[in-house]
């Protein structure tokens, strides 16, 4: 059982990889962005509250992300968990080690997906993905095989992200540079960070990946 963190800007390709180790491995994926736009779509306060700031493409605060990992770290993931977008702050890397050292439990790998900023907008401008099995969708590199339908499971519930045009994404990857990227450093410094060319074929990322699982 190893747990896994995936850390990359916006479009680097870490919800496509999570689903594929989900596929593969029978681990867990804990996306704190699938489960912040549920909790947008739910109609709860929190929900109102947070729907701004992402569609801004702001951070929401450290507390609700934090809280909604807690929730789903009691369930427990015997195949091991694969954080998703989660930690972006240092506050919330030191939140999450002290939450998996009370389970007795650590990282086995931080695994950091590099690309560069001209693919990033690129990548993000022509995503889109099936909003009844998560598959994700290009506009240029990925066109579903029949216009409008799921090529995986038919649906034509075809969504894209309100936060995927130029203009919010400057701001999220403004976010990340000040905020997510000093998480690199930190956990090289901590020993367990490994980094994979995420611009390469989806499956040479996937087979990079299993090499550092296999060893951590
Ligand atoms: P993602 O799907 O990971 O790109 O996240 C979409 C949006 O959800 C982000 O732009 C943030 O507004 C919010 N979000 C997701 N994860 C976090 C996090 N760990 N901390 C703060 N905000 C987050």
């Amino acid at each position: 059982m190893v747990n896994i963190i995936l850390l990359g800007p916006p479009g680097a390709g870490k919800g496509t990889q999570a689903k594929r180790l989900v596929e593969t491995r029978g681990m867990v994926q804990l996306s704190t962005g699938d489960m912040l736009r549920e909790a947008k779509t739910s109609g709860t306060e929190m929900g109102r509250r947070v729907a701004e700031v992402m569609d801004r493409g702001e951070l929401v605060t450290d507390e609700i992300v934090i809280g909604l990992i807690e929730e789903k770290l009691e369930q427990g993931a015997p195949g091991g968990f694969i954080f998703d977008g989660f930690p972006r702050t240092l506050k919330q890397a030191d939140a999450l080690g002290a939450l998996l050292a009370r389970r007795g439990q650590g990282l086995g790998a931080v695994i950091e997906m590099q690309v560069d900023d001209a693919a990033l907008v690129a990548r993000i401008t022509g995503r889109f993905t099936c909003g009844a099995c998560g598959e994700v969708y290009h506009d240029q590199t990925r066109p579903t095989k029949v216009e409008g339908t799921c090529d995986s499971c038919g649906s034509h519930d075809l969504k894209r992200r309100a936060d995927d045009n130029a203009d919010a994404l400057k701001t999220r990857l403004m976010e990340y540079y000040k905020k997510t990227s000093p998480l690199i450093g930190y956990y090289y410094a901590k020993g367990n960070l490994s980094s994979v060319d995420g611009l390469a074929e989806m499956d040479s990322v996937a087979a990079a990946i299993a090499k550092i699982l296999d060893k951590a």
